[in-house]
């Protein structure tokens, strides 16, 4: 059964089952760090752009509009090391400019997009550009090492992590509502609000001190 996923605007991507996985975590990755505001913008998934080699024939490969140093970096950190800025003219027959991500331990690819990764003559790992002219890869490093699906688990765990303002801002919603909400007294039948009783509390709190201290001796000189 053929899979896909679905961007932002409603449109349906054919998609190996890594990729479904890995773009959406991909898309939220970029979100948190600004890149985009809305959702990635997917040029190609599955696809035969005669350009591409056979590249993307089955999986594997995805060609976004988010050509930024970040979003390689993300896509690298997330086990697409073989990801590149392509830019305009990049097949040298008026290809346009792109990033070509390509996921590191995806089975469904084809030979060509494998060597991406394994060519001594084109292979990221071999510190090359993946493209026929055997270039130095012009991506940022260093490589992460990551397959696709330790990315997602990085991206969940560090690019998508809480900040000290996000974690500030969620501890002041909860002590705001904390301190709007009312309790029920069964005892005595009555609802407090909740200042009240921690008034109560902290004025039975400080007659305990005094008693303590009244207690304690002081040091001998
Ligand atoms: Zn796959
Ligand atoms: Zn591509």
């Amino acid at each position: 059964m053929a899979l896909y996923w679905k961007d932002v605007n409603g449109r349906n991507w054919p998609v190996c089952a890594c990729l479904k996985a890995w773009l959406p975590v991909y898309q939220d990755a970029l979100l948190a760090a600004g890149v985009i505001k809305r959702g990635l913008d997917v040029w190609q998934t599955i696809g035969g752009a005669p350009a591409s080699g056979g590249t993307h024939v089955s999986g594997q490969c995805v060609d976004t509009a988010q050509t930024s140093t970040k979003a390689i970096r993300i896509a690298r950190d997330m086990g697409a090391d073989a990801s590149w800025f392509r830019p305009e003219n990049w097949d040298n027959s008026g290809g346009g400019a792109h990033a070509h991500l390509n996921l590191r331990g995806c089975p469904h690819g084809s030979a060509s997009a494998d060597r991406q990764y394994t060519s001594v003559h084109q292979g990221v790992d071999h510190g090359k550009n993946g493209l026929a002219n055997g270039a130095p890869d012009p991506g940022p490093k260093p490589l992460s090492k990551r397959t696709w699906a330790q990315g997602i688990t990085y991206a969940e765990e560090h690019l998508m992590a809480l900040s000290d303002a996000d974690i500030d801002k969620i501890a002041k919603r909860v002590w705001e509502y904390g301190i709007a909400s009312t309790y029920d007294d069964a005892n005595k039948g009555k609802k407090y609000k909740a200042q009240t009783h921690l008034a109560s509390n902290n004025k039975f709190g400080h007659e305990i001190l005094d008693k303590l201290e009244g207690e304690v001796e002081p040091p001998k000189a």
